[in-house]
């Protein structure tokens, strides 16, 4: 399990070395790591972690699901565009594993999406060998 404290009500935080520590203590050498977040307001993505880039992916989830513009779930917890935009990215990243390292390419990163944050959020990590 990777604990994460996020800081803002929308962030991106780059778990990749996290990820890579936990299997590393897993002693997998070969198969897949699932990365699976546990939260129904977050989402996890693969791609660059380019500072510009990362504003941008928030950038374009709020212009997809901007907040609070009728919503019903809006009605009994404010925040359905989270929940909506966790919809669209996914909850989960199964990256490939050889010789005990991950598989990415070399701008891949593991990035976790808080979308209705400051909150503690956990992310499982589970190993599947060959
Ligand atoms: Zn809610």
């Amino acid at each position: 399990m990777i604990e994460i404290p996020t800081k803002k009500s929308i962030e991106v935080v780059d778990i990749t070395s996290q990820v890579q520590k936990a299997v590393e203590e897993s002693k997998l050498e070969n198969g897949l790591c699932l990365v699976f977040t546990l939260h129904t307001t977050t989402g996890v993505a693969i791609n660059e972690g380019e500072p510009g880039l990362i504003q941008d992916i928030l950038n374009l989830m709020s212009a997809l699901v901007p907040q609070g513009v009728g919503y019903m779930h809006d009605r009994s917890d404010g925040n359905a565009h989270a929940h909506l935009q966790a919809v669209l990215l996914g909850n989960s990243a199964t990256i490939p594993v050889e010789k005990g390292r991950l598989i990415l390419g070399t701008w891949q990163r593991i990035l976790f999406l808080e979308l209705d944050g400051p909150r503690r959020r956990r992310v499982y990590v589970k190993m599947i060998s060959d």
